[in-house]
């Protein structure tokens, strides 16, 4: 696999600085008369350029701990600041700016539009947000990945784990700071999987890029930094 440098951003990130903080944060869900205490308390920080796994047995509360740190929902109590910024309250439109600058997400189903090619569903993402080059930075993502060869494919002629690596090719679009991903291997076979979480280990080490990752096997802690 060849290595196409990105110029990712990272101005004013100090490396030795917490990206996230996240203090005492609890998630209820409620559900008529029955109330789910999904997260009870959980305090810790993702420093810049940290690789983070967050594992557990399922019903732990790890997908739930992950859409709070991606402000993808909003935690019960608690607060999260995000590179010095609590973001906690802030509006959904706040929270959506914030997604776009700074944070990208990948899914355990990958989800890929199944109609476009691998390149098309990288840059798409790109052209809705402007800005120039949405495509050749597409291409070399895609080349990051290892899948500079499959641009013209649609995802059923990809292997579940190159359609997850386009996936991650398509989270970086908008040069996150963060990169999620909610059991990135979960459908995917031992061989597959460990591309794929070769992938984001080098993202982590070669772009600084800070990736938090859910994973239910204890084994994946060895990724993390
Ligand atoms: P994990 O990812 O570790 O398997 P989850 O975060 O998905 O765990 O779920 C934690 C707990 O919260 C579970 O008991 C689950 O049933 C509950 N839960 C998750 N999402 C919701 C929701 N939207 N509404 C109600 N309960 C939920």
């Amino acid at each position: 696999m060849k290595y196409i440098p990105f110029s990712h951003n990272m101005d004013g990130v100090d490396t030795a600085s917490a990206m996230l903080e996240i203090r005492n944060l609890t998630k209820v869900y409620r559900l008529g008369s029955v109330a789910v205490r999904a997260l009870a308390d959980v305090s810790f920080d993702v420093l810049a350029g940290q690789m983070v796994c967050i594992t557990g047995k399922s019903g732990a509360g790890k997908s739930t701990l992950l859409h709070q740190l991606g402000l993808l929902d909003q935690p019960t109590e608690g607060r999260i600041s995000l590179n010095g910024q609590e973001v906690t309250r802030l509006s959904d439109w706040a929270r959506s700016r914030l997604r776009l600058a700074y944070l990208g997400y990948v899914f355990q189903e990958f989800a890929l539009l199944h109609e476009l090619t691998a390149h098309e569903n990288v840059y798409l993402p790109g052209m809705m947000l402007g800005g120039l080059d949405y495509r050749r930075r597409a291409m070399e993502l895609l080349s990051l990945v290892g899948l500079g060869d499959r641009s013209r494919h649609r995802p059923k002629e990809l292997s579940g784990g190159e359609q997850q690596r386009v996936a991650i090719a398509r989270a970086l679009i908008n040069q996150p700071r963060v990169l999620f991903a909610d059991e990135p291997c979960a459908n995917l076979d031992t061989v597959s999987s460990r591309m794929v979480m070769e992938t984001l280990v080098k993202l982590n080490t070669g772009m600084k890029l800070t990736v938090v990752f859910v994973s239910h096997d204890p084994e994946d802690r060895r990724y993390a930094t």
